[in-house]
């Protein structure tokens, strides 16, 4: 296997549970598109339905050039649901996913806070989703696999936290993680949030410093020969 890097972003309102606005779309989103566009980089992005049905024009210009997934509808955490909320969420913001991007189907589904109970894996089978990127090396029993084949989905973990990108360092650590490298960034951290009533690590280096650093990562991971991949094309490697 070819070395991989997949650079993933969640889209959701600002920095959840702190705020309710949407600064990230409105303003951080375009910064980000032009610097991925500038390096020929196609994403995945993970897309809430709330964010879906307010910004249908954004959510329709990214699906032209990158992958879109689904990242449950109104960021709930699944983990506090039951099983007929889940689906509901599910199936919510997969319906609104669909038609936006014109698709019979999704293949990749992330849920909020990286955390998704196993028991909800049907609800992915049910709705056409083949992976599921909610679950992190450096959270305790993760392994790249397919669950159970009653339910065969691909669960592919992200590789580090999103606030690495902006710590100091970050990027040298960002250099040595195990391949393949799965990183993901949310709109909102491409916005200076230093003002914001949120927790100091979700303040950090956001806004210029955040895009600059994202910019000398694609060029870092490009000229050590890494390969650009989505999330869905886990499912061919
Ligand atoms: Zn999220």
């Amino acid at each position: 296997m070819k070395k991989t890097i997949s650079l993933t972003i969640d889209i959701e309102h600002d920095c959840p549970p702190y705020l309710k606005t949407y600064r990230g779309i409105e303003k951080g989103l375009p910064g980000l598109c032009s610097v991925l566009d500038g390096f020929d980089v196609k994403a995945t992005f993970f897309v809430t339905g709330d964010v879906a049905s307010k910004y249908p024009g954004e959510i329709k210009e990214i699906a032209k050039r990158h992958e879109i997934g689904c990242h449950g509808y109104s960021h709930k955490r699944f983990d506090r649901m039951t099983l007929a909320e889940a689906a509901h969420e599910i199936e919510k913001s997969t319906g609104i996913l669909c038609r936006l991007t014109g698709k019979e189907k999704l293949d990749s589904f992330r849920a909020p806070n990286l955390i998704f109970p196993e028991r909800f894996l049907c609800l992915l089978k049910d709705n056409g989703y083949s992976i599921d990127s909610s679950i992190a090396k450096y959270k305790p029993g993760w392994t790249l696999r397919k669950t159970g084949s009653n339910i065969n989905i691909l669960r592919v973990p992200v590789s580090a936290t999103s606030s690495l990108l902006r710590f100091p360092f970050g990027d040298q650590l960002i250099r040595h993680l195990s391949h393949p490298v799965v990183l993901f960034f949310h709109p909102w951290e491409f916005v200076g949030m230093q003002r914001e009533p949120i927790r100091w690590d979700c303040k950090i280096n956001t806004g210029a410093k955040a895009l600059s650093n994202i910019e000398a990562l694609i060029k870092t991971f490009k000229s050590n020969n890494y390969r650009f991949c989505t999330i869905s094309d886990f499912l061919d490697l």
